[in-house]
């Protein structure tokens, strides 16, 4: 990245210290800007959750989150209306534990000069001449605080309180639930499991073995309790028993948003889940968010959304029409679906990850060009996606 340093004379404040927002405040405090993240929660020990994510993440991270790894990832098996397909990956995904990625992430952004502050909530924001002034509330005490900025970067998640108090209008949300379990007898523990069932899901349910014996199994919804029955039942019929839950709501991506304002006082920019930078094919939002740091970070550095921020645009895009076209897919598409992966296309996915659509879709449509016939039958008569869920909620 080309850096003038745009940042170095300018005092950058980053609200929450989660994957997006540490790896920000990394890169900025690096480059010799002087950064500070509030962070609502008083320590890093985190609710556990399984995350699985492309190779890609260790291309952007570096050594960082080596120790966050708990698993990885060689081949995935498809499953549809007792159709399977089985993908061997020439890159293994990884499977990591979210708290541990956080820790290494925020030792890396102390180590690089960046201010972290626990138990700190954003509240509110006044704008004054050449500095927005922030309201911070600790958690310990509930006293107030104010901390002055001229550049403001929200990571505060999905429900992002920087993006309402700055003016950006709530995003759609949706829930992802996930439930620990014990490995079925005899389930390699390298291998994923996907099931699609558009009865229950136009997602689908996974499998991801985070050990040889144990793993998560999870479903994305559109509406809370109903995404959890919907999940136990699915327990229930794969005679698997729920050890314990992990959920949240997640960001639907359904159209790009412009990640920085600019107010009287200073600027502001969106990261992460905040700014819905969330594949919305599969929402894994930890690669995107991670370039969407590094493309933020360029942005503040240089002047103006940069080549980064463009280039994750087409990417998320992209993931956009491909959900468009398999949302309302029912299950005979899915079977025909599976039953077009021949032996050059299977190749195809096996080299690509998740994080690279582009480079596989034009190859799938080569090597198999009935798929690209039928990707533009089901575009155009399959309803398409409008993102349901709540919104802000
Ligand atoms: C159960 C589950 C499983 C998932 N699995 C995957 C997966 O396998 N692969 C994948 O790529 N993605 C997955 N995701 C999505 C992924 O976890 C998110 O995209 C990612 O964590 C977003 O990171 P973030 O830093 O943008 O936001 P978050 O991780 O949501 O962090 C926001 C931070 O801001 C803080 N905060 C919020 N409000 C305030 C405030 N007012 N003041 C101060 N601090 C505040 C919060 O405490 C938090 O630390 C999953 C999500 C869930 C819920």
């Amino acid at each position: 990245m080309t850096q003038k340093n745009r940042g170095s004379n300018r005092e950058i404040g980053i609200v929450g210290g989660s994957v997006a927002g540490l790896f920000t405040a990394h890169l900025l405090a690096r480059a010799g800007s002087r950064v500070s993240v509030f962070e609502g929660a008083e320590d890093f020990n985190l609710k556990p959750r399984t995350l699985i994510v492309t190779s890609r993440m260790h291309e952007i991270l570096g050594g960082i989150g080596k120790n966050a790894i708990v698993n990885e990832i060689r081949r995935f098996e498809l499953f549809t209306d007792g159709r399977a397909a089985r993908i061997a990956l020439r890159q293994p995904d990884c499977v990591i534990e979210r708290t541990r990625l956080i820790r290494e992430l925020a030792r890396s952004a102390q180590q690089s000069g960046a201010q972290i502050l626990l138990g700190r909530r954003f509240v509110s924001m006044d704008q004054r001449k050449g500095a927005l002034a922030l309201q911070l509330q600790r958690s310990g005490d509930a006293a107030a605080e104010e901390a002055h900025v001229n550049t403001l970067v929200g990571a505060d998640g999905a429900v992002s309180r920087v993006a309402r108090v700055a003016g950006w209008p709530a995003q759609m949300t949706v829930p992802l639930v996930q439930a620990i379990v014990r490995l079925p007898h005899g389930m390699p523990p390298d291998t994923t499991r996907v099931w699609f069932i558009p009865d229950d899901t136009p997602y689908f349910y996974w499998l991801i073995p985070d050990s040889p014996t144990r793993g998560v199994v999870g479903l994305i919804g559109e509406e809370g309790p109903e995404t959890r029955r919907t999940l136990e039942r699915f327990l229930e019929r794969q005679h698997l028993d729920p050890l314990e839950y992990q959920a949240a709501r997640i960001p639907v991506y359904s159209k790009w948003i412009p990640v920085r304002r600019q107010l009287i006082g200073g600027e502001v920019y969106l990261v992460g889940d905040a700014a819905g930078h969330v594949k919305v094919t599969t929402i894994g939002g930890i690669v995107t968010g991670l370039r969407g740091a590094l493309g933020v970070t360029e942005a503040i550095l240089n002047g103006g959304p940069g080549r980064r921020l463009r280039a994750l645009r087409r990417e998320l895009d992209l993931h956009l029409l491909i959900r468009r076209t398999i949302h309302s897919f029912n299950q005979g598409r899915y079977s025909h679906l599976i039953d077009l992966l021949n032996a050059r296309t299977r190749t195809d996915l096996e080299a690509h990850t998740r994080d690279e659509p582009g480079g596989v879709l034009w190859r799938l449509c080569l090597h198999q060009p009935r798929l690209l016939l039928f990707g533009i039958r089901a575009f155009l008569t399959g309803g398409g996606f409008s993102a349901r869920g709540c919104a802000g909620a």
